[in-house]
């Protein structure tokens, strides 16, 4: 037996026992005569005193950092106590001790702040991951897949393994593809998600099914991407919109007590997709805090309440505002005294060209009562406080104001948002709140194709009073410049997306489950009936054989883990995740592979 007890488990009432422990050398500290090493395993640390009488073999046999060593002695109360270790208590007076393995120098301190820089650790991502900030997030990950499996498992979910070498799931992405050996010529995709597979489930009648599951896109990876990454994977027979709610609120609530001990028994809001664009500017907004999105533009102002504002800041002689598409509004709580200085850097942000924009406009709501703004030339006082007032503002409060095209704006204004709401400290890492974001649009302009594209996928279903619509109308655009009006741009898909604190967290939709309805799809997104037969004739063939209605969704695992261990970073929470650029550092992969394997895959390289 290489131990008795582990390295994190010994307490006071083992005082005076005997025990055997074995783990890796954390730290080597002389005092005098007497040496003491912090013994540590995946449990925790343990105090080990090595006396006088072991400098002997510690001479002989010397030990260092990451050494793996098996240790004898009695456990023993400690005079001078740690209370910042569960073990702290106690320490182990050595009687003897054998060098399990030897270590190098390791490149970087196995601490909770390591001297390790991003590369190195990656590079070395087996030491990092003895590091306990890295083992945290891998047993939260745990926990957050135990606690959604017994939920699923109680709600009769039935975990059913779908195929890695398919046929392209569209997702929207690029597909990672494998050269088939035996069918030269001929590639197998990797699944973007398991989609087709679950609803083939369906079909087969496994009307519960999940899945945490690989899912593969070949993305330039944006900020925060892997090209590999976790679903939970679901879908249910028999089900509408609001059943598959019900019960995905369920798991979320469960995962948030099992993991997090949280109760989150409050109601989840919904908002339309429509209102979270109008009001946050984008899909997924973050609702821990207010400082919503107004139109200052009359033109494009849905809400009646400030229907006269465009009035207020057109034909003032500003051009920048009577020129632009569109002028959108945020009020800053209590920012009314923001120096010169900091609207400057305000400015200098909004042109960075991430953001793009070409500058910013502010009035301050002084707490005096008076208004004070960068476009005074322009706007009498009165005029200020009537834009500011309908912005939203009060005494104490900046708005911020962009102007230009509408998509760009409103792109830019959630983001100045958001920055605001980060500085003033209102996206408090552990404060919760979930969202359904619903009823998103169908279809997606693509314009340099001049066709429509799904914005979920192509199973999404229509919203039942949109059917009607789809069938009936012809999905050709003899407009691009006007494909608002297409009646296809107001379709409704029957979909959902769980947004927790900015992030999506999940997604999904009711599916098409008749064959004319999936085959009008197909032919609305510019698909042949030759091409959808070719690419989803196994699909299209089974809603033949009593296809039950059907709907699911998939929660982004990887991030979900992400938000509830207040990190950013989704990398963290992989055992071995790639970089940026989708290398995996430590096993240098990609790589280059034999001439012998180009010649039994029968393929040439023909590097450009
Ligand atoms: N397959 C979808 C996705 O990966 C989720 C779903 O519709 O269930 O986003």
């Amino acid at each position: 037996m290489y131990r008795t007890h582990n390295c994190g488990e010994l307490r006071i009432e083992n005082a005076n026992s005997q025990v055997t422990l074995a783990g890796w050398v954390q730290t080597v500290r002389k005092f005098g005569a007497i040496t003491f090493i912090d013994l540590r395993d995946r449990y925790g640390i343990t105090q080990l005193l090595l006396g006088e009488e072991l400098n002997y073999l510690l001479d002989e046999n010397p030990l260092g950092r990451e050494y793996v060593i098996q240790v004898t002695g009695t456990a023993q109360e400690r005079t001078n106590k740690n209370p910042n270790i569960p073990t702290g208590d106690i320490e182990i007076h050595v009687q003897s001790y054998t060098i399990l393995n030897k270590s190098a120098v390791p490149p970087f301190t196995i601490t909770d702040e390591t001297d390790g820089g991003d590369d190195l650790r990656m590079k070395y991502r087996y030491l990092d991951l003895r590091r306990n900030a890295v083992k945290k997030n891998l047993e939260l990950r745990y926990a957050v897949n135990r606690s959604a499996r017994n939920y699923l498992h109680e709600n009769s979910f039935m975990d059913i393994e779908t195929p890695f070498l398919i046929k392209s799931t569209p997702e929207g992405a690029r597909d990672f593809v494998v050269p088939s050996r035996m069918n030269p010529g001929q590639f197998y995709a990797l699944p973007q998600s398991p989609q087709t597979f679950k609803q083939l489930l369906m079909v087969s009648g496994y009307d519960r099914y999940y899945q945490i599951v690989k899912c593969f896109r070949d993305e330039d990876l944006r900020a925060d991407r892997q090209p590999e990454f976790t679903q939970i994977d679901c879908e249910m027979s028999f089900v509408e919109q609001e059943d598959i709610i019900n019960m995905f609120e369920g798991l979320v609530r469960r995962i948030f007590k099992d993991v997090k001990d949280i109760d989150y028994t409050e109601v989840i809001s919904r908002m339309t997709w429509e209102d979270a664009m109008w009001q946050y500017g984008n899909d997924k907004p973050d609702i821990r805090f207010g400082m919503q999105i107004l139109n200052l533009k009359s033109a494009f102002n849905r809400n009646n309440q400030i229907e006269a504002t465009g009035e207020l800041i057109n034909g003032a002689g500003f051009g920048v505002f009577d020129n632009a598409e569109t002028v959108l509004a945020i009020a800053v709580p209590g920012c009314s005294e923001y120096t010169r200085k900091q609207t400057d850097e305000l400015t200098e942000w909004v042109k960075r060209p991430q953001i793009g924009m070409q500058g910013l406009v502010f009035i301050k709501c002084n707490a005096d009562g008076t208004y004070k703004s960068s476009v005074d030339k322009f706007y009498s006082e009165d005029k200020l406080k009537a834009i500011a007032t309908a912005a939203g503002a009060k005494a104490g409060d900046l708005v911020l104001i962009l102007a230009g095209r509408e998509e760009r704006t409103r792109k830019a204004t959630s983001e100045l948002r958001l920055e605001m709401g980060k500085r003033l400290g209102l996206r408090k890492e552990n404060e919760f709140k979930l969202l359904w974001v619903m009823d998103f649009p169908l279809f997606e302009y693509a314009e340099e194709e001049n066709r429509w594209v799904a914005r979920h996928h192509p199973f999404t279903s229509p919203k039942p009073s949109d059917i009607a619509t789809m069938i009936n109308n012809n999905p050709v655009i003899d407009n691009p410049e006007k494909y608002l009006e297409h009646p296809y741009s107001n379709i409704k898909a029957n979909a959902y997306d769980m947004v927790l604190n900015g992030n999506e967290i999940g997604g999904g939709s009711i599916r098409i489950f008749q064959r004319e309805l999936q085959e009008k799809m197909f032919a609305a997104l510019g698909m042949s009936t030759e091409e959808a037969n070719h690419k989803f004739g196994f699909l299209l063939g089974a809603f033949e054989y009593g296809a039950p209605p059907h709907g699911g969704i998939a929660f982004g695992f990887d991030r979900l883990c992400s938000i509830l261990g207040g990190s950013e970073s989704i990398r963290d929470f992989i055992a071995f995740p790639k970089n940026n650029s989708g290398r995996d550092v430590m096993l240098d992969a990609p790589s280059e592979i034999d001439e012998k394997q180009f010649a039994e895959l029968q393929i040439k390289l023909n590097l450009q």
